[in-house]
């Protein structure tokens, strides 16, 4: 998919600064250094895009991007880099969850890991919000040009297993740095985002 206006709206701090026109959200999660904003940048085809998420001061908000004025990317906080083993809720707060367990708008999460990397306790934290929070998400292997193609499925199987996945093919390998699994996440998206809300109740 071609994107012709990617555009970055607002970092918000709490509720009151969420976008208020309706249109459906897919939110980005993973861990810090995941590759998040290299991945956005790719999906979208603007370098630069991401960066504002980056900015000092910005890195604990919720970042939303309109995208083709169709839908909201939504880009959270990056969590449980290298030597901060604190729960997602120490590094994030009640803005995150509150945002992932209760915004009407939101139709699914992706959610990237590393492709060279055993899911950590964060990830899994991760991952036992998101099913609890009833949201659907597609798991989206990152740096996947780091590995050899031989290498692959082994690493592909573990973090499946990591997750409790039914199928490893679930999992979307990507790379920023080629290109590869830009359309099949983009595919992804969009039937998450034609199909019925998963959280009709709360719209
Ligand atoms: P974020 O903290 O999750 O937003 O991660 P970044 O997008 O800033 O990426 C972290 C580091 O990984 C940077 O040095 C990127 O250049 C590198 N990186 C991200 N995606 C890829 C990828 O697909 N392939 C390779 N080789 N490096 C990547």
């Amino acid at each position: 998919m071609r994107v012709g206006r990617a555009e970055f709206v607002v970092s918000a701090a709490g509720a009151a600064q969420f976008p208020r026109d309706g249109l459906p959200e897919v939110a980005f999660a993973g861990r810090s250094n995941v590759g998040k904003s290299s991945l956005l940048n790719r999906l979208v085809g603007q370098k630069g895009l991401a960066i504002t998420s980056k900015t000092p001061g910005r890195t604990r908000l919720v970042n939303f991007f309109r995208i083709d004025g169709r839908i909201y990317f939504v880009d959270l906080p990056g969590y449980g880099y290298a030597a901060a083993p604190k729960s997602l809720r120490e590094t994030w707060g009640e803005l995150v969850e509150g945002y992932l367990r209760a915004r009407g708008e939101l139709r699914g999460v992706v959610f990237l890991l590393d492709i060279r990397r055993e899911p950590t306790d964060r990830d899994l934290e991760m991952r036992g919000l998101l099913e609890e929070a009833g949201l659907p998400w597609i798991p989206v292997l990152t740096k996947a040009d780091k590995v050899g193609r031989s290498e692959r499925p082994k690493l592909i199987h573990r973090i499946a297993k990591g997750l409790a996945l039914p199928d490893p093919r679930q999992t979307i390998p990507f790379s920023a740095t080629t290109g590869e699994g830009s359309r099949e996440l983009w595919a992804a998206i969009a039937e998450r985002v034609r199909a019925p809300d998963p959280r009709p109740a709360r719209s």
